[in-house]
């Protein structure tokens, strides 16, 4: 067990010119009001539509286009509640393309945008309507053994994503190539090797078919596992003998930290029992008399169940998402560390956190609250902060 030093966030007047601080809190918080407004609109839908008589009918009329078949009536109902949302969500997601395309980030038309907007919508379709149908329809029949046959089931379907994820859904977005023979491709294996990490290959997503951002990413378990790295980031860093080697290999050490540590192994099993311990409060809160009143509906096997499930999963992933982001801090900042003490070059590790923040217009002054609840990795100057921590260490 490594010890991660986690110092506090540093000034961003100490890595940064006043004028890229304020160009980037200028892009980012604006993003974020909006980016709140639209998470609060979603939840107001939702409770619209499971708590409110008008909300209800909306739902109801829906699925009555199945007449009295009931997984007709359940999947009816399922994608009613997620038009309505989408249909809602749809100008912020819209407005924030648009800020986008205005700070030169973007680098496909509207178009381009709404089809891949459609095909993200179309996937968390398919992945909504299936589990919420099968526990729906489970909780009419009820198979034996339930409900323990259902938070199995859970996490079964967590587990095939995990796995399949990489394979069946990222390629429906990006498509991926194994970076090109070379000197930048030996010394990333070279790196993995020397990690004792089991990596057949680093791939490069094209990305800048759709944005400017630069990022990584490791996914997949198994014969799927992989290190992704963005083509806007190969491009960003610039040519390999001018230091851009050196900050991809930085930011591929950092992935393969998560590699080394199983950090996609462990947030499948946590996400798993998550996903099964949420199936088996839904059958509990639904069979309590008052919960079945508010929501009117006769139990969790009522056709018409997917809104009040639908906001109980939004109100129970808003109760887990501050445990949940502080784990995740905690192992990024620990992958921050391992790829400093691999590498030993933390001026290269400060390069790229500007350049992160910089391409992707980070805020640099972030909220300490929502940084808190919803921050999947620590803050841009607290990662600063510990690169210099490493570097006075040494
Ligand atoms: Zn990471």
């Amino acid at each position: 067990m490594i010890v991660v030093p986690r110092p506090p966030a540093a000034d961003p007047l100490e890595a940064f010119t006043e004028d890229e601080v304020g160009a980037c809190v200028a892009f980012a918080k604006p993003r974020q009001r909006w980016g709140l407004a639209a998470y609060a609109a979603d939840l107001a839908l939702l409770a619209a539509l499971a708590l409110t008589g008008p909300g209800r009918a909306v739902v109801r009329s829906a699925a009555g286009l199945a007449g009295s078949w009931a997984p007709g009536r359940v999947v009816l109902a399922t994608v009613a509640v997620l038009a309505v949302r989408a249909a809602a969500g749809l100008p912020f997601s819209v407005r924030a393309f648009r800020q986008d395309a205005r700070a030169g980030l973007a680098t496909q038309g509207l178009d381009g945008f709404l089809r891949d907007w459609a095909k993200g919508r179309a996937v968390g379709l398919v992945l909504t309507v299936l589990p919420v149908g099968a526990l729906v329809l489970g909780a009419r029949w009820r198979p034996p053994g339930w409900p323990l046959v259902a938070a199995a089931a859970a996490v079964l379907l967590v587990l095939a994503l995990a796995v399949a994820g990489p394979v069946l859904i990222e390629p429906l977005f990006n498509r991926f190539r194994p970076l090109g023979p070379g000197p930048l491709r030996a010394r990333l294996l070279a790196l993995a090797a020397t990690m004792a990490v089991p990596v057949g290959d680093v791939l490069v997503a094209d990305a800048s078919r759709r944005t400017t951002r630069v990022n990584a990413y490791v996914s997949g378990l198994g014969r799927t596992r992989r290190v992704v790295v963005y083509d806007t980031l190969l491009a960003a860093a610039g040519p390999e003998s001018d230091g851009g080697a050196d900050e991809v290999a930085l930011v591929v050490a950092h992935e393969l930290a998560h590699v080394r540590h199983r950090d996609v192994l462990w947030g499948t099993i946590g996400a798993a029992a998550l996903a099964a311990v949420s199936v088996l409060a839904a059958v509990a809160l639904f069979e309590l008399g008052p919960v079945r009143r508010t929501l009117a509906v006769a139990g969790l096997g009522d056709p018409l169940a997917a809104p009040g499930l639908l906001l109980l999963a939004a109100l129970g992933s808003l109760a887990v998402s501050p445990l949940a982001s502080a784990i995740s801090r905690w192992a990024e900042a620990r992958a921050d560390w391992v790829s400093l003490e691999v590498t030993r070059d933390p001026a290269t590790a400060v390069a790229v956190e500007r350049r992160l923040a910089l391409e992707n217009r980070a805020d640099l002054r972030p909220n300490r609250l929502l940084l808190a609840l919803f921050a999947s990795h620590p803050s841009t100057m607290a990662r600063i902060a510990q690169a210099w921590l490493w570097a006075e260490r040494h």
